[in-house]
């Protein structure tokens, strides 16, 4: 199983971090490791002063598939979920500036807390979903999916034409504008269509 995750796939996410709107996705990846579960606490990690929150609609493949065509993209997805890609920004910012890949500092044990996955199509509007993260009862991100710059169709699609992509491989879709720091102590409450899927504690 593989975590594949997009950055800057909301425009202004992009424009809140300084970056460019992305004309094709920005991709890397997740370790199986990085998973964090059950809502188990996330406790902060030494290597890092700056760790942001980044709310995501998450996707699973349900079928294997290599350069499988938009059209046809969504046979090979049929689950759903909200997962954070926590970033220590302090380390991504450092690695940025020398051009250097980003797994130290997105890619961390636990660095991916993950709801429950749900079908698809319980979503009663699939072409819009709204998922939202509160910190400490405060509404930090708000999203819909709507406002991805890349459609689920499209990431599957230009992610197959590199990866096999395999049953139970999920995609992190990327993050809407709001994304900040968490602190030792804070309770993170992430709700999709209104509905609570995920909550746990900074330790
Ligand atoms: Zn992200």
């Amino acid at each position: 199983m593989k975590i594949i995750c997009i950055g800057r796939n909301y425009v202004d996410h992009a424009k809140e971090l300084g970056n460019k709107v992305p004309t094709k996705p920005v991709v890397f990846s997740k370790f199986q490791t990085a998973l964090l579960k059950n809502n188990f606490p996330f406790f902060y990690p030494e290597h890092s002063k700056c760790i942001h929150h980044e709310l995501e609609l998450v996707i699973r493949i349900c079928k294997n598939g290599k350069g499988v065509q938009e059209k046809f993209a969504h046979k090979y997805y049929d689950a759903i979920a909200l997962g954070i890609d926590f970033t220590a920004r302090d380390v991504q910012s450092q690695l940025k500036e020398k051009g250097h890949p980003w797994e130290i500092a997105k890619g961390f044990d636990h660095s991916a807390p993950i709801s429950q996955f749900v079908a698809l199509d319980s979503l009663k509007n699939q072409s819009n979903i709204n998922f939202s993260l509160e910190i400490n009862g405060e509404i930090r991100q708000n999203g819909f999916s709507k406002d991805m710059i890349f459609s689920f169709d499209y990431l599957v699609s230009y992610l197959s034409q590199y990866f096999l992509l395999q049953m139970g491989d999920m995609i992190f879709t990327g993050t809407p504008a709001g994304v900040g720091e968490v602190k030792i102590g804070d309770e993170l409450v992430a709700k999709l269509e209104g509905k609570e899927m995920m909550c746990f504690d900074i330790k």
